[in-house]
């Protein structure tokens, strides 16, 4: 299985998971239908799937064109049915989904919406993360609680260390910027901050990123009271 980062938008990322063996794929998070036709055109890929993390515009702008050209079909989460548009299978919290060797289950993580969901490959150890956790940084409370968003990460946290974070944009650099203010002394967080330089110096993506590196240098996982969560989430929506 291969991950296709495909730069959307101003600072968005969609994904394809790419099964060489069947030359299918499942797109997660389409911002719009162009970039995502392109390299199926150029690849000769079947789209099979359009999986939605949540509702915003900029993670479902392609899905109408996308099924209309391919018959793909939508993936999303059941309690968000009415917002997904052109949604053909709803998933439960939890539920698993299996289609020849695309395995993934969903996770329900409230916060930056309602409905908003992760969802994991689990062979493969990859997750993707929608507008929930970022590299460096989380989503922004729009619908849910600082508790939701507080539980959304703290479930995010009980993945294997080594599992793969594919987030929905290029945020990282000023995330960065932001924990350095808060975690000064943070030596792992000095060392990620040279290494996302040197990738964006080189037009490359900062994802993905791993677990491991979120859990010793995100302030959003690295802090372990909703207090501080909050205290932190407010100061970062006015940095
Ligand atoms: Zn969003
Ligand atoms: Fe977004």
């Amino acid at each position: 299985m291969d991950v296709e980062i495909i730069k959307c938008l101003k600072d968005n990322y969609s994904y394809l998971v790419i099964d060489n063996k069947t030359n299918s794929a499942c797109v997660i998070d389409p911002s719009e239908s162009k970039p995502i036709i392109n390299f199926v055109e150029k690849t000769n890929i079947n789209l099979k799937f359009i999986l939605n993390t949540h509702h915003h515009y900029d993670h479902i702008g392609g899905n109408k064109e996308l099924k209309k050209k391919y018959s793909a079909k939508v993936i999303g989460f059941e309690e968000d049915k009415n917002r997904i548009p052109e949604i053909d299978i709803c998933l439960k919290d939890r539920e698993v989904w299996k289609y020849n060797n695309f395995e993934f289950k969903i996770f329900h993580i409230a916060g930056h919406t309602s409905g908003h969901i992760c969802i994991n490959f689990y062979k493969e150890k990859l997750l993707f993360t929608g507008d929930t956790l970022f590299s460096l940084g989380c989503g922004r409370i729009f619908e849910g609680t600082y508790k939701q968003m507080y539980n959304s990460l703290k479930l995010i946290k009980t993945f294997s260390i080594e599992t793969k974070i594919y987030c929905g944009h290029e945020y990282t650099l000023k995330n960065s910027q932001f924990c350095s203010i808060h975690d000064k002394e943070n030596l792992k967080l000095k060392e990620k901050i040279l290494k996302i330089k040197k990738k964006l110096d080189k037009g490359l993506p900062t994802v993905p990123t791993t677990l491991k590196d979120e859990l010793e240098t995100n302030i959003f996982l690295r802090c372990n009271s909703i207090e501080t969560f909050s205290k932190l989430r407010d100061l970062k929506d006015n940095f």
